[in-house]
């Protein structure tokens, strides 16, 4: 058993205590409260003191793509030039040419989702929400990962699709202790017949999912229009072309609530093109939203209406999404671009919340999030060069740099990275 001491402690759910302690035995959170009181009722603890820094959760990045973390340097090894404007759809075919110049192989993919688990670690984030499509390295997953892994279905082609799901099998049955989910990517790249087969499978098994929506104009354009770059470059650039015969004409939300993906564990992503009468859809239904503000700015997909989620009641998470729509993978970075991207929408108080006890919430994740008793003892240690007044803490929280005060990370008890050593562990 031991005794975390520290001069904040940030428990998200209640204010910053002065002079904090937190009992942590076998991974788990035993108290937390006034150091002094803790000495007096856990005295046989060992105590750790932290002294000057600020512990609280671990942040919870509820959407990224860990496997592309090493794509700028993928991009720059086949001189991609960097997408400096255009749509969408451009910036999707520039990520397919990427992988297929780069002959990206199966031990890339694992290498650099292994650099995307210690990027993330480093800043403070352990708690992730990964997307997956490789299928080569489960066991590095199931050992390494913090949080969940949500393997990706994608296409129209029922045996690959069919492959993905015996992979998912195959993945309870060897790591049932490891958290899983499944990721039918998005509306546009997977027919109404997979989709709605993706969430049979997904609600027999009790499985959670997370899906794209709504993330560009070029998406509601293909899918309620059918027409514009989507049906002019995409579908011919993958070889997709014969399933252009099948014209959907809903928008997007439509296509999900039909295929019966509108459920309390769908963490739905983006959502930056629903209009209210869709959200009050998706808040009637329970699901939540992870919002990726600085992916959206730099694919030039728009402003999420984060002021009319807020007013719906949908619960909200934050996600970096991968590194080949964003420059890191920190989640403080994140919280301090959306107070400006929201105008104000979103109080420090509400993005610290999505970082963390949303996020988590977001991801069926219950015991994590916050520091409480009962929680995993998922944490980090904050080490600024100045601390803030303690009515100051959470404006101070969302202010741009949090990620170099990052010096511990614990995941259920153990330490995942230390500044001191400038490892992930
Ligand atoms: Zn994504």
């Amino acid at each position: 058993m031991k005794l975390f001491c520290c001069r904040y402690i940030l428990p998200i759910q209640s204010p910053a205590l002065e002079q904090g302690g937190m009992v942590v035995d076998q991974g788990r959170i035993v108290a937390v409260g006034s150091a002094a009181e803790l000495r007096r009722r856990y005295p046989h603890a060992e105590e750790v003191n932290f002294g000057e820094g600020i512990l609280l959760p671990a942040l919870v990045n509820a959407h990224t793509h860990l496997e592309l973390s090493d794509f700028p340097q993928w991009a720059a090894a086949v001189d991609e030039p960097p997408l400096e404007q255009g749509g969408f759809t451009d910036w999707l075919l520039r990520l397919i040419r990427v992988k297929i110049a780069r002959r990206v192989s199966g031990d890339d993919s694992r290498q650099s989702w292994l650099h995307g688990v210690a990027q993330s670690l480093r800043s403070g984030s352990g708690v992730i929400g990964d997307i997956l499509s490789e299928s080569g390295f489960y066991a590095t997953v199931a050992e390494q990962l913090p949080g969940r892994c949500y393997i990706e279905v994608l296409g129209h082609d029922p045996i690959r699709v069919h492959n993905q799901w015996q992979n998912l099998d195959h993945c309870l049955e060897h790591w049932p202790t490891s958290q899983w989910g499944a990721a039918p990517h998005a509306p546009y790249t997977i027919s109404d017949d997979l989709l709605a087969q993706s969430y049979r499978y997904t609600s027999c098994r009790h499985l959670p999912t997370t899906i794209h929506v709504a993330e560009s104009a070029d998406e509601v354009e293909f899918l309620h229009q059918h027409r514009g770059p989507m049906v002019d470059q995409f579908y011919p650039f993958v070889g997709w072309t014969p399933f252009l015969d099948v014209q959907r004409h809903k928008r997007p939300l439509a296509c999900l609530e039909q295929a019966g993906a509108l459920r309390p564990d769908t963490l739905l992503v983006h959502g930056v093109h629903l209009n209210r009468e869709e959200i009050a859809t998706v808040a009637r239904a329970g699901c939540s939203m992870a919002l990726c503000p600085r992916s959206n700015a730099q694919l030039n997909c728009g402003v999420a209406p984060v002021a009319d989620y807020l007013a719906a009641g949908v619960n909200l998470a934050l996600g970096t999404d991968s590194l080949a729509s964003n420059d890191s993978l920190s989640i403080w970075d994140e919280m301090a671009f959306a107070r400006d991207w929201f105008n104000g929408d979103l109080s420090a108080d509400q993005l610290l919340y999505m970082a963390t006890l949303g996020g988590a919430k977001a991801m069926g994740l219950d015991d994590l999030g916050c520091l409480a008793p009962g929680c995993r003892a998922t944490f980090q240690l904050l080490e600024p060069e100045q601390l803030p007044e303690r009515d100051q803490m959470v404006e101070f929280l969302c202010q741009a740099e949090r990620s170099h005060d990052v010096s511990l990370v614990v995941i259920d008890g153990h330490i995942r990275y230390d500044q001191t050593t400038q490892e992930g562990r």
